[in-house]
């Protein structure tokens, strides 16, 4: 829904937000109630920008919203500070440095210990506000007086006192905000992000600085938080200790699952249903506390059925009415959408710049790997030189996967060395390594399966051109010089330009396994390595991969894994035989087929026999 036509969504935001003093008040919604839906849509694109985009389900968003609203708060009014907007930004900025430092101890962790800090963490906010601080913050009273914003323009003054005066003021607030959202999620920044949400693994592989950008991520959401928690003590003309409670941070997250998480409008109408079922319930019905209960049915439904949320939901049924008006425009002009075209024929694989670096590509030495008691890669001594082919073959648990996870340093080796061009190597990360021009494509998929198949290939061309790390938060796309070209390259390197704009999730097994291959293609590795590239295909996929996998092999470096001999022979140029986690032996493919211990390594093996 973010990828319509340019400013369609600013222009219909500004819209909406116009017209909602006329429409809202003739559907029971009361200028304060408005104000609080805005408040919290504020709040809530931050920690969607972090939760939806990011995949980081934070319950401490409460210690940003108060550490804000708190700052601005006693700004204005025990401060002698007058701007009410200059203290509201003080404000923010005070929630992002502190959310940036809460960052770095949070994101120390992923998943549910991630979220258990930071519950932890708004736990101590909320009791430094009532003990320690209530000096600064006025502990269980809170800050009374907080004013309303008022501007001097020199010929005139401009007053928001409250009501659907100060919704002009808040509005306001709201659209820049959506508009500074928008900008993040469209840039490569919020590419990035959205590929850690789906896959942090793999984003890491192709080379991204994942730690910094949840970190930004987080600083974003607690500087939105920071904003919108000072807004609340406008709006309210108090500052209320209440900002602090978990409760606060419980409430968002059930407003964007309300809403629909990912899509930045979801905390505004989760905030919307919320509010309105609140007045309607505890008002209109009589219903009192127990309105709770309907809240929370409502909520079970909800995340139910409609597990997008309602925004979610809608889009849904968007994208079923307007796929059937497709399939039946199919159906009227004759077009066999279910045929398959032939691919296109692949492209000459990318000159790749060399270094000076004259010697082997690859030279390992002594590379050992313990796992506790079992030896899995033992004193293995492997050298690849420049523009090479070369197969690694071995019975299950040779130790080969173990082999190229070190290699990539994704496992660290117990002794030994790994050079790369001429550089030691050896302990460097997996991002590092990738930047440096060594990747590998997976054995088992490892795709970022909630985005299209040219979206895959942005993330991975995106970590060569723009390197491990970078805030360029209010770029474009396609304002990165040569994404389009590299990615279009890839696709038909891979031959999946036809199915560039497909979900991974719509893919057959074998596109994906050329995804797979296409995400490590569009790093521009001047060392690719393939685990297991033709795994689990049909034959006809497996003839069709060996082509793709010779035309990409033209002007590269690649080591690939296989089980499947045939194939792998009439590939490679050299093949070294694993067994036991030890090299067994190294020779062209005549020599390995012919090599008698080979042989007895595969009739004692898995597969019994040996390709001839
Ligand atoms: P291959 O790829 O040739 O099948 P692997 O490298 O996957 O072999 O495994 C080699 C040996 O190392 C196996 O005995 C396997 O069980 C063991 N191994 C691999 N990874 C781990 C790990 N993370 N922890 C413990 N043992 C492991």
């Amino acid at each position: 829904m973010l990828k319509q036509r340019p400013f369609l969504i600013e222009t219909l935001t500004a819209v909406g937000l116009i017209v909602a003093p006329f429409v809202l008040p003739h559907l029971g919604f009361a200028p304060n109630t408005v104000n609080r839906i805005l408040v919290w849509g504020l709040f809530g694109l931050g920690f969607d920008i972090l939760f939806g985009f990011t995949g980081l389900l934070s319950f401490g968003q409460s210690a940003f919203y108060g550490t804000g609203g708190f700052v601005a708060a006693y700004l204005l009014t025990r401060a002698g500070f007058s701007n009410v907007l200059g203290a509201l930004v003080i404000g923010m900025i005070a929630a992002a440095a502190t959310g940036y430092l809460i960052g770095l101890i949070a994101l120390r962790r992923t998943g549910i210990y991630f979220a258990m800090i930071t519950v932890a963490i708004a736990e101590v906010f909320f009791f430094v506000e009532f003990n320690p601080l209530s000096d600064f913050t006025g502990g269980e009273n809170g800050l009374p007086g907080v004013p309303t914003p008022s501007f001097d323009l020199g010929f005139t003054s401009i007053h928001f006192t409250n009501g659907w005066s100060l919704y002009q003021f808040i509005a306001l607030c709201y659209f820049v905000g959506v508009i500074i959202a928008l900008r993040i999620v469209r840039s490569p920044v919020g590419a990035i992000l959205s590929a850690i949400r789906d896959n942090p693994l793999r984003a890491t592989a192709v080379g991204h600085n994942i730690h910094g950008y949840k970190l930004t991520a987080f600083v974003i959401a607690a500087a939105y938080a920071g904003f919108a928690g000072g807004l609340l003590g406008v709006l309210q003309a108090f500052m209320p200790p209440d900002a602090f409670t978990f409760d606060t941070s419980g409430q968002l997250v059930m407003q964007t699952a309300i809403g629909g998480r990912g899509t930045l409008f979801g905390p505004l109408v989760g905030a919307t249903v919320w509010l309105f079922l609140q007045d309607f319930l505890q008002s209109a019905l009589g219903l009192g506390a127990a309105w709770k209960l309907v809240l929370g049915v409502v909520f079970v439904l909800l995340v139910c059925f409609l597990r997008g949320g309602i925004i979610g939901g809608l889009v849904d049924l968007y994208g079923f009415i307007s796929g059937k008006r497709a399939r039946k425009a199919a159906e009227t002009e004759e077009i066999d959408v279910e045929t398959p075209q032939a691919p296109p024929a692949p492209m000459q694989a990318k000159e790749v710049a060399h270094p000076a670096y004259s010697g082997p590509i690859l030279k390992a030495t002594g590379l050992t790997k313990r796992y506790g008691g079992l030896v899995a890669n033992s004193d293995i001594d492997f050298s690849v030189d420049q523009g090479e082919l070369r197969g690694i073959i071995g019975p299950n648990g040779a130790g080969k996967s173990t082999f190229f996870k070190m290699l990539t340093c994704e496992v660290a080796p117990t002794s030994g060395q790994i050079m790369f061009e001429g550089r030691n190597i050896t302990g460097l990360k997996v991002t590092e390594v990738c930047q440096l021009g060594l990747t590998k494509s997976y054995q088992v998929n490892q795709l970022f399966t909630g985005l299209t198949v040219r979206q895959n290939l942005t993330i991975a061309a995106l970590a060569e051109l723009r390197g491990k790390f970078r805030l360029d938060l209010f770029r474009s796309l396609a304002g990165v010089k040569g994404l389009t070209e590299q990615v279009e390259h890839t696709l038909a390197l891979v031959n999946l330009t036809r199915r560039a704009d497909t979900p991974v999730s719509e893919l057959a097994y074998g596109e994906k396994r050329r995804l797979e291959i296409g995400l490590a293609l569009a790093t521009s590795p001047r060392l690719l390595l393939l685990d297991e590239p033709l795994a689990g295909m049909s034959p006809r996929e497996r003839v069709e991969t060996v082509k793709l996998l010779k035309s990409i092999a033209r002007g590269r470096t690649m080591i690939i894994i296989d089980h499947d001999m045939d194939s792998l022979f009439e590939l490679v140029e050299r093949v070294t035989v694993l067994q036991e986690g030890r090299v067994l032996v190294s020779g062209t493919p005549e020599e390995i087929k012919t090599n008698a211990a080979v042989q007895e390594a595969y009739l004692g093996g898995v597969h019994g026999e040996i390709a001839a």
